[in-house]
């Protein structure tokens, strides 16, 4: 019986995603998946769920996951960091539960692969072959698009849009910032990941200085076309919390920006208009991890194509991508939709191992934003596949008038929603 995945087991781990049971009728026989090797690329939100997922619905299959680092730092939490609020521990994970739970965690660096004979090469010299890669390595930036900021100038012009390093530089930048000094966040044309996550930063870096440089300001640079569906939200409570501590400036085009001065810390809008700050967090464009790209999993936008019943490349068989990387339809490039499409890729290649129709899906995403720690609005949305796209059916946002109470549960929410994201990683 050990290499027989019962119905139940199978919706049931499957859990909410599944809305039917197409074409899997009594016991599952999994024999022939039992020796699938999969090695997944990236354990990020995507691909340490997808691992974790993998191993549940049947344990007898061999995952490899490869990840340079050690330690996990998310980018959700990551701008409480930035406030003062949480420290860097709080959004450092490890993979010891991943790996007692049977996943085979290699720290290292996938550096190429030959897709057609199922092998990858990695950074250290070592080779492995595998029956299925899924491939879920975040993103890239963009670095063209903006006159003189690039990879290079990272240490004194932050992003901070990967969690860690750039976290901490940034944090230390606003801490040393001279009295009155003005912080300028600049958003990036879409897609992005995280969309409301630039105008959260703001919020979380203005709770800062209200107590420690009171005169500073920050000061927002956005397309416009952003997100306004959040924005009047923000908006509303940047007016309550925060006077006139943020400003913003919103052009009508995509990506507003056109040149950083980097020693003079001035910016540059493609009106000529020069603007000069004291801390430059300059967002840049993105796109899909460099390794999809060196793999030639993207297409001219920048991010990979996919069959979405499956989330299979439409580039290549027996790769599957998920996560940031992957062009998803209407789902917004969050943790949250890593970890719905993370579960559904599971099932998919389980379903596919063992012949079976990939049972209709449902993937969700929401995204909390704090205001304050104790006042945060949210957004969240369910997607189906109708035509073969996968597009949004429902959606939710917090209320522009809500009272305290409202905002403070809502700040709670995010607390619990964010542990059980970790959890759902397998992560401690
Ligand atoms: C400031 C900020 C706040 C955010 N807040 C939220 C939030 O509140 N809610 C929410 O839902 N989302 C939030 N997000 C978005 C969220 O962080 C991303 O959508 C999510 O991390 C995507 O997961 P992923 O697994 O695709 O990519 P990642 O989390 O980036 O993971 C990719 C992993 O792949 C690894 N990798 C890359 N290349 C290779 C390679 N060649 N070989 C091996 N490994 C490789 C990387 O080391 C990395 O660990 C936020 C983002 C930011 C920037």
């Amino acid at each position: 019986m050990e290499n027989t995945l019962k119905r139940r087991d199978f919706l049931k781990y499957s859990g909410c995603l599944l809305l039917s049971s197409m074409g899997m009728v009594g016991n599952i026989n999994i024999a022939r998946a039992s020796s699938a090797k999969i090695v997944i690329v990236g354990g990020g939100f995507a691909g340490a769920t997808c691992a974790h997922y993998l191993k549940k619905l049947d344990p007898s299959l061999s995952i490899v996951l490869i990840e340079p680092k050690s330690n996990y730092i998310t980018c959700p939490y990551s701008n409480t960091v930035l406030a003062n609020i949480k420290k860097m521990s709080h959004i450092t994970h490890d993979y010891s539960l991943l790996k007692k739970f049977g996943i085979q965690v290699i720290h290292d660096t996938i550096t190429d692969a030959n897709l057609d004979k199922r092998t990858v090469q990695l950074a250290s010299g070592d080779s492995l072959t595998y029956d299925k890669m899924v491939i879920s390595p975040g993103i890239s930036f963009r670095w063209k698009e903006i006159e003189g900021i690039d990879q290079s100038t990272t240490e004194k012009i932050p992003h901070a849009w990967q969690a860690g390093e750039q976290t901490k530089i940034l944090n230390n930048q606003i801490g040393d910032m001279r009295e009155g000094g003005t912080v300028i966040i600049s958003t990036p044309r879409e897609p992005y990941r995280a969309p409301p996550a630039p105008f959260e930063r703001a919020s979380l870096i203005a709770y800062r200085l209200k107590k420690s440089n009171p005169s500073a300001k920050v000061l927002v640079i956005t397309s416009g076309t952003d997100h306004s569906e959040k924005l009047p939200l923000f908006k509303n409570a940047w007016k309550k919390h925060y006077g006139d501590i943020i400003e913003i400036i919103e052009g009508d085009d995509q990506g507003a920006l056109a040149k950083v001065d980097v020693k003079g810390k001035a910016v540059s809008l493609k009106d000529g208009t020069v603007i000069k700050g004291d801390v430059l967090n300059v967002i840049p464009g993105q796109q899909a991890g460099l390794i999809a790209h060196k793999l030639n999993l993207v297409n001219e936008s920048g991010w990979c194509p996919i069959n979405i019943e499956s989330f299979q490349s439409q580039k290549f068989k027996n790769v599957h991508i998920i996560g940031d990387a992957c062009i998803a339809g209407d789902m917004p490039k969050t943790a949250h939709s890593a970890n719905s499409q993370a579960k559904a890729c599971a099932v998919a290649i389980i379903s596919e191992l063992n012949n079976l129709v990939m049972p209709e899906t449902v993937y969700s995403s929401s995204i909390y934003s704090l205001i304050t720690p104790k006042y945060a609005i949210s957004s969240s949305a369910l997607y189906r596949i109708k035509n073969k796209q996968l597009v949004k059916v429902s959606e939710g946002l917090s209320p522009i008038k809500a009272s305290k109470k409202y905002r403070y549960k809502e700040a709670r929410f995010y607390e619990g929603w964010y542990k059980s994201i970790v959890a759902d990683m397998k992560m401690s």
